[in-house]
């Protein structure tokens, strides 16, 4: 027996639930299936034993205020779902060149600078920023969730309909390539270079010759703001998901967990519906994929989509993660800071194999994510552990827990600097390889995502060659991390509403 829906997503990372919960808004019906037994992909949150684990993202920026230019704000905000944030404004970093305090924003950058480099680096530093400066008013007069959804090629109607992109059309030609062109024009100091480096390649996982300038340049132009701050959710990424599952529901959605899809069924080059693992077909008139390009592809019959598929399915991809989660005693532990960035040799280049570690100890700002005089951590090593290492092995035999043990070994090289006790505090440990984040996160290798150089050219669009399937989240335009993927869940939603139900969208948030 089969059941129709108009709409299905397959998956409910935070590109499905944006694009779903923007569907139902516009009076779709919508039903989300999601493999794992919870919501958000790779910003899912979990509990053991009293702690709230992150999975994912640690860094957010733009949820705490209105208006912001993140689309996943805006979309928040399209659904009457505010959540409510902790914003602060430094984080720690431990660089070759020692450990630093560094204020977000410009001031608290400038005095690191000045204390490291000296004046020159600060003036060379501060032309670079005024360099940026019109380019991140261009992307930001250019909001992603105005786009079609074709995307950057579908501009030509949007320049028409808007004059405010008028003054910015001499910046507009930047936003489309990479950014180290324009860091290459700047910047000679090899600290500044070295950061920016950093910044991008926890933007992109890749470096800055591959990262999209557009990205980087709203990165810094909220950064400039004198009013800069991070923010981070009340309960983490779950908060943010719970919002967007809130958002769906109460428009008529629906999402189901424990739901695997096994292919996605088409009647020549339409699609009619899909088939999940348990033999259960239902029908839609839409299906949009935020599983990602490879997984998306395998869904797909070769027939009828075979140079799609392919290439989909030779899209090369970032490295993988290692991870570590703890929940520890946290006496006399009071001036730790949210986050903390390690970077072991800057010579080795920032892709360099655990070189580079990101750690987010979250109840430092909401202490319910952990007992009572406890802390929750989470580290990772962003994006720069090689599959290869891990792709022969098996979870749970011994020579995989050795591997284990000896990789993740540079969690706590850079964690007992700052918390030598560390160890005898812990009262969770688990630690976590490219197979556990391939597992839990259904992601191809373990992935961050597609690796597609900006030099070379856009992420792939929300549509497909095949009629009624479209695809959302980070192996699509404009690419990898929270705000991208929230623009792509809504590029999707406005192929499916229409014209008219984006613009009644776009109204109602005053973009
Ligand atoms: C460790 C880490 C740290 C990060 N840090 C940051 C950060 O600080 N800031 C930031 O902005 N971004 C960060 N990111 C990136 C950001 O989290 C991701 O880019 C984003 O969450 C991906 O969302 P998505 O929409 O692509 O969906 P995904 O999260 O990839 O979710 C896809 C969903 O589809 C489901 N699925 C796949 N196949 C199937 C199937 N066959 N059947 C049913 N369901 C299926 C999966 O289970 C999954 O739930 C980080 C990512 C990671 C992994």
């Amino acid at each position: 027996m089969t059941t129709k829906t108009e709409v299905i997503v397959i998956g409910s990372g935070i590109g499905g639930l944006c694009c779903a919960a923007l569907c139902a808004r516009a009076g779709h019906e919508v039903l989300v299936l999601e493999a794992h037994g919870a919501p958000g992909g790779a910003a899912h949150g979990f509990q053991r034993q009293g702690y709230h684990f992150e999975s994912g993202p640690s860094l957010w920026s733009g949820l705490g205020r209105w208006p912001s230019n993140n689309p996943l704000a805006q979309i928040l905000r399209a659904l009457d779902e505010p959540i409510e944030v902790m914003s602060y404004r430094d984080w720690d970093v431990l660089f070759p060149e020692g450990h630093l305090r560094i204020g977000v924003g410009a001031d608290g950058f400038e005095q690191v600078v000045q204390q490291l480099r000296g004046d020159a680096a600060v003036e060379e530093w501060r032309r670079f920023a005024r360099t940026l400066q019109p380019i991140a008013a261009a992307a930001d007069a250019l909001p992603l969730l105005a786009l079609p959804p074709a995307g950057i090629n579908g501009l030509g109607p949007l320049l028409k309909r808007s004059g405010r992109l008028l003054p910015h059309l001499p910046a507009l030609r930047h936003l489309s390539g990479a950014f180290a062109p324009l860091v290459d024009r700047q910047l000679t100091d090899p600290f500044l270079r070295h950061w920016v480096d950093l910044l991008c390649f926890l933007i992109s996982g890749m470096p800055m010759a591959d990262t999209n300038a557009a990205a980087m340049a709203t990165l810094f132009g909220e950064w400039f703001d004198p009013e800069a701050c991070l923010d981070f959710p009340k309960g983490g990424s779950a908060g943010v998901v719970n919002a967007l599952v809130r958002g769906l529901q109460k428009h008529g959605g629906t999402l189901r967990l424990g739901a695997r899809f096994k292919q996605i069924r088409l009647d020549g080059d339409r699609v009619i519906g899909v088939e999940l693992t348990n033999g259960e077909q239902l029908d839609a008139d839409h299906v949009v994929s935020n599983a990602d390009a490879w997984s998306t592809a395998a869904l797909l019959p070769e027939k009828g989509t075979s140079r799609w598929r392919q290439e989909r399915l030779n899209t090369p991809a970032c490295g993988s993660f290692l991870h570590l989660h703890l929940g520890f005693d946290a006496a006399g532990l009071d001036d730790l800071p949210i986050h903390t960035v390690w970077v072991g040799d800057w010579e080795r280049g920032i892709t360099a194999e655990r070189n580079a570690v990101v750690v987010s100890v979250p109840s430092v700002l909401d202490p319910a994510m952990a007992p009572p005089g406890q802390h929750v951590l989470h580290a990772y090593t962003p994006a720069n552990e090689p599959w290869e290492h891990w792709s022969g092995l098996e979870r749970s035999t011994p020579e995989y827990d050795r591997q284990r043990a000896d990789r993740c070994g540079v969690f706590w090289h850079v964690l007992e600097q700052r918390i030598p006790d560390l160890r005898s505090r812990c009262r969770v440990v688990m630690e976590g390889t490219p197979l556990t984040h391939r597992h839990y996160l259904s992601v191809h290798h373990g992935s961050y995502g597609p690796a597609l150089s900006a030099a070379r050219g856009l992420f792939p669009g929300v549509q497909t060659p095949v009629e009624g399937l479209l695809q959302c989240g980070a192996s699509t335009f404009p690419g990898i991390g929270i705000p991208p993927v929230a623009a792509s869940g809504a590029m999707a939603a406005h192929a499916i509403t229409g014209k008219k139900a984006q613009s009644e969208l776009l109204e109602s948030l005053g973009l």
